[in-house]
């Protein structure tokens, strides 16, 4: 789960990490206000899920009430699209107006839990500032990782070779330390799997400030983080996505494709995926019933890839378990009459009752084509393709 910068920002402040002076605003009045409040020296920033907002004119210094209400009236309500966002962007609904800070330095500073040492990474770079990737990409040499150990914590030593890494000047040393301990203990008590301050800036008074913040929430963990599952901003997700969050499905949208993939495990999800690609498409998102599917959620699954408009084929790949094929052939025919969807469907089954739930889809009467194995299912997509009836 992703918080927005406001909020991480009210965490790092719980946490004694620096942060600017800053209100949140919804409305141009308010924007006004604050603006006049911090002597008409601000920069006002867009809150939505994503990071890019500086290169897409989410964020900007303004130096008057006029320049601020121009600003707002540009981007309140409106979608900002960034390169993280997908072509049709999020809608800008808060501002975070802050006070204008004089930089000096800008340095990124990330902890992630890195899945190859099963431990908690400190990631950081001189480079701080909007183009991480590009400098991960370009001067890769320029990045440094620290492993930290999941039962010591980050120790001091390492603090201080980052210190050193990154040129913090001594008589920052102690304040920097201070912070980093501080996010650690943050990033472990919240059940994070991200916590990224870019930029951490050394201001022109020389004084350490997050002057950006981003954190996700591990969703497993959110069970025993109830006060931040609480503050979710569920307006910054897709509309289906929420539909299956609420029907216990995971459902990722995808940009550019058009090959609906319903699947049960997120591995075989990545496999199906790569397999689709392989037969010349591009799926349009992807959506994991999961281990246990009743008839009832798998037709809401298949009402949910039907809403996605870009959807012209249905690609489903069933290694049934726990989950039985008859139980999944029965859903998908029921949504599939119920919504008189003319969705093709090409459909691999095996496992559990795969012999019964293949018969039922294929006695149907609706269009699908029944494959032996994934790789028969991905020619069958293949032909169609080839063949222009997608
Ligand atoms: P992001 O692009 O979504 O990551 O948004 P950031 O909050 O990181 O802002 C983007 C960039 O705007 C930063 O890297 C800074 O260079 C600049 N910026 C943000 N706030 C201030 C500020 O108070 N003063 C100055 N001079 N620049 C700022
Ligand atoms: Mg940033």
């Amino acid at each position: 789960m992703n918080l927005h910068e406001y909020q991480s920002k009210e965490l790092f402040s719980h946490y004694n990490i620096p942060i600017p002076v800053g209100f949140l605003a919804t409305t141009i009045e308010q924007v006004k206000n604050y603006v006049d409040k911090l002597n008409n020296n601000a920069v006002i920033k867009a809150q939505i899920h994503s990071g890019g907002r500086g290169k897409a004119g989410g964020v900007k210094l303004v130096s008057s009430i006029d320049e601020s209400e121009s600003f707002t009236k540009s981007i309140l309500g409106k979608f900002l699209i960034t390169p993280q966002t997908g072509s049709k962007g999020i809608k800008v609904n808060k501002l975070l107006v802050e006070e204008a800070t004089s930089i000096d330095r800008e340095i990124y500073f990330s902890i992630v839990i890195d899945n190859n040492d099963y431990a908690p990474m400190i990631i950081c770079s001189t480079e701080g500032g909007m183009d991480i990737e590009e400098v991960s990409r370009t001067m890769p040499e320029k990045i440094i990782k620290t492993v930290c150990s999941p039962i010591l914590g980050v120790s001091n030593y390492k603090i201080r070779k980052i210190c050193e890494e990154l040129n913090i000047p001594k008589s920052l040393i102690p304040n920097f330390t201070e912070i980093v301990n501080s996010l650690y203990k943050l990033f472990i008590e919240k059940d994070c799997i991200l916590v990224e301050i870019n930029p951490l800036v050394i201001t022109k008074e020389q004084k350490v400030i997050a002057l950006d913040a981003k954190i996700n929430i591990d969703d497993d963990a959110l069970f025993r983080q109830k006060s931040l599952k609480d503050i979710e901003d569920k307006s910054q997700l897709e509309k289906l996505e929420i539909e299956a969050n609420r029907n216990d499905l995971s459902y990722v949208k995808l940009e550019g494709g058009r090959v609906g993939c319903m699947v049960n495990g997120a591995g075989l999800a990545m496999a199906t995926m790569d397999i689709t690609k392989w037969a010349g498409a591009q799926p349009a998102n992807f959506l994991d019933i999961g281990g246990s599917a009743t008839v009832e959620k798998i037709e809401s699954a298949f009402k949910i890839i039907v809403s996605d408009k870009d959807v012209e084929v249905i690609l489903v790949n069933l290694f049934a378990g726990i989950a039985r094929s008859d139980v999944v052939a029965n859903g998908i025919i029921n949504a599939a009459k119920e919504t008189e969807s003319k969705i093709p469907l090409v459909i691999s089954m095996r496992g559990t009752n795969s012999e019964e739930g293949l018969k039922l889809l294929n006695n149907s009467n609706l269009d699908i084509t029944t494959a032996t194995d994934l790789e028969n299912a991905a020619n069958i997509l293949k032909q169609k393709l080839s063949q222009g009836d997608i």
